[in-house]
C-alpha cells in the first residue's frame, strides 16, 4: 500500500479524520470540510489532490473544493495517483462512458440526462440532452477549470456535432462555490448551420418545447419520463395533473383520459403547457392555482375524479425541515384521496432526498387512515434509468414515485 511519504506522491495530500475514511470504505465519495484535516498550505480551488487516512494510506485521487461543505468529492478508489494528463484523459472517457450507458438504457425520445454528476463519476457536472440543445451545469470548483470543461466539451461535441452546447448557470451555485458571477450562454456551436437555444424534443411519442436561455425558461423534469408511462398505463376518467409545470404528466394522460386538467402555481409554465398541448394537438385544461387552497376547497365536494397525479416540489430541503415537509405532503395526499372516485388512480411522487421512500409510504398510510380509503400499491417507482443511483450514495436516490389504487 502507497503512503503518504513525499517521495512516493506527487498531487497534493489531503488528510480525511477516521469518520471520513470509513465513508469512503462503504462507498460514499464525498467528505465534508468537517472531516478533512485542512492543510498548512490549501490546494488550489478545484484542485486535483489525493486522499489519504491518518495512517497515510492512499485512498484515491478527488477534487477539492474550498468552499463548500463537500471539501472532497473522490474520483475512484485506485490506490495510483492521477497526472493532470491522465485526469484529463479520464474525464473525456467518463463522458464517452456516460453517453454509451444512455445508449443502452434511454428509448422513445430524444431528450435525457447524459450526464449525472457522481453517478456518472464526473462529480459536480450535469449535462441533459434536448434534442439538438445540450444543456451544461457546472456545479464545482473542478468542473468550472477550463481545462475540464475543454474536455468535457470536445468529448460532447465528439458525439453530438450537430448540438449546440449551452451553459445554464446556477447562481446559487456559484455563490456557494465562491466562483465568479457568469451568465447563461452558448458555450458551442453545431459543426454546421447557426447555434440554437430553443428547440423541440420528443419523449413517448410527445412533443414538448424547450428554451434554454432566454425569456422564460422551459425544460423538463426529465427524471418523470418512464414515470409518465407508467401512470399513463392505469389513467382513466377524469384526471388532475396537480403541479403539472409545463404539463409533463398531463400530456401523457390526455392521449388516455376522457378530461384532463393540470394546475400550477406560475402562469408562464402553464403558458408553455398550454403551447405543447397544441404541439401535440390535445384538448386539456389549464388552471393557475395554490395546489393547497384547490385542494382544500375542492375536496368538501367529494370523490369526482378518477385520476390524480401529485408531483410537488422538493418540500425537505434539508432533513432539518422533514417534519414541515412531512405535514405538506400529508394534507395534499389526504385532500387528493378524498377526491378520487372507488377504484381511482393515485399517482404521488416525492422529489425530496431528505424524505426516504419508507418515510413517504408512512405518510401516505397516514393520509389513508384519516381519508378512511383502502390504498393498494401498484408500483413503486424512481428516476428514469438516465438518472443512475450510485450505491453508496444516497443522495443519488432522491424521486420517489408511487402509483397506487384507491378503494
Ligand atoms: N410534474 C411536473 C414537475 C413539477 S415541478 C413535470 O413532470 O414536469 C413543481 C411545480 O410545482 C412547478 O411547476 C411549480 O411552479 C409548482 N408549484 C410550486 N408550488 C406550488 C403550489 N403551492 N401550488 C401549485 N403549484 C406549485
Amino acid at each position: 500500500m502507497k503512503t503518504a511519504s513525499k517521495a512516493v506522491l506527487q498531487n497534493p495530500v489531503i488528510e480525511v479524520s477516521s469518520k471520513g475514511a470509513a465513508r469512503l470504505r462503504d462507498g460514499h465519495v464525498w467528505v465534508y470540510r468537517s472531516d478533512v484535516k485542512e492543510p498548512r498550505r490549501k490546494p488550489a480551488p478545484g484542485s486535483l489532490v489525493t486522499v489519504v487516512d491518518h495512517k497515510g494510506h492512499v485512498l484515491g485521487p478527488a477534487f477539492y473544493g474550498t468552499s463548500s461543505q463537500i471539501a472532497i468529492r473522490m474520483l475512484s478508489n485506485s490506490r495510483d495517483e492521477l497526472s493532470a494528463d491522465e485526469l484529463i484523459f479520464e474525464i473525456g472517457l467518463r463522458v464517452a462512458g456516460a453517453i454509451s450507458y444512455r445508449d443502452e438504457v434511454v428509448s422513445n425520445t430524444d431528450a435525457c440526462r447524459l450526464i449525472f454528476s457522481e453517478a456518472d463519476f464526473l462529480p459536480g457536472l450535469i449535462v441533459d440532452r434536448y434534442n439538438d440543445v445540450l444543456t451544461m451545469q457546472v456545479l464545482t470548483q473542478a468542473m468550472d477549470r477550463d481545462d475540464i470543461r475543454q474536455a468535457v466539451l470536445s468529448s460532447l461535441r465528439e458525439h453530438f456535432p450537430q448540438a449546440t452546447i449551452v451553459e445554464r448557470v446556477l447562481d446559487h451555485i456559484r455563490e456557494l462555490e465562491a466562483l465568479p458571477k457568469k451568465r447563461s450562454g452558448v458555450l458551442s456551436k453545431p459543426e454546421k448551420g447557426p447555434a440554437k437555444t430553443s428547440t423541440t424534443f420528443t419523449m413517448n411519442g410527445l412533443r414538448f418545447l424547450y428554451e434554454a436561455v432566454d425569456g422564460q425558461k422551459t425544460g423538463a423534469f426529465l427524471d418523470q419520463r418512464e414515470n409518465y408511462v407508467a401512470a399513463a398505463n392505469y389513467a382513466r376518467g377524469d384526471a388532475l395533473d396537480i403541479f403539472t409545470y409545463e404539463g409533463g404528466f398531463a400530456l401523457h394522460l390526455a392521449r388516455k383520459c376522457r378530461h384532463v386538467t393540470g394546475i400550477d402555481i406560475s402562469l408562464p409554465a402553464l403558458e408553455i403547457a398550454e403551447e405543447n398541448a397544441k404541439l401535440n394537438t390535445l384538448e386539456l385544461d389549464w388552471l393557475e392555482a395554490n395546489a393547497f387552497d384547490y385542494l382544500r376547497d375542492q375536496a368538501v365536494g367529494g370523490p369526482v375524479y378518477d385520476t390524480i397525479v401529485l408531483d410537488p416540489p422538493a418540500f425537505a430541503k434539508t432533513r432539518k425541515n422533514v417534519e414541515t415537509a412531512v405535514r405538506g405532503y400529508k394534507e395534499l395526499n389526504l385532500r387528493a384521496l378524498k377526491m378520487l372516485r372507488s377504484g381511482g388512480i393515485l399517482v404521488t411522487c416525492s422529489c425530496s432526498f431528505h424524505l426516504s421512500e419508507t418515510e413517504f409510504l408512512d405518510v401516505l398510510a397516514s393520509a389513508a387512515v384519516d381519508a378512511h380509503r383502502r390504498v393498494r400499491i401498484l408500483e413503486k417507482r424512481n428516476a428514469a434509468k438516465d438518472h443512475p443511483v450510485l450505491i453508496g450514495v444516497p443522495e443519488t436516490n432522491y424521486l420517489k414515485c408511487v402509483i397506487c389504487q384507491v378503494d
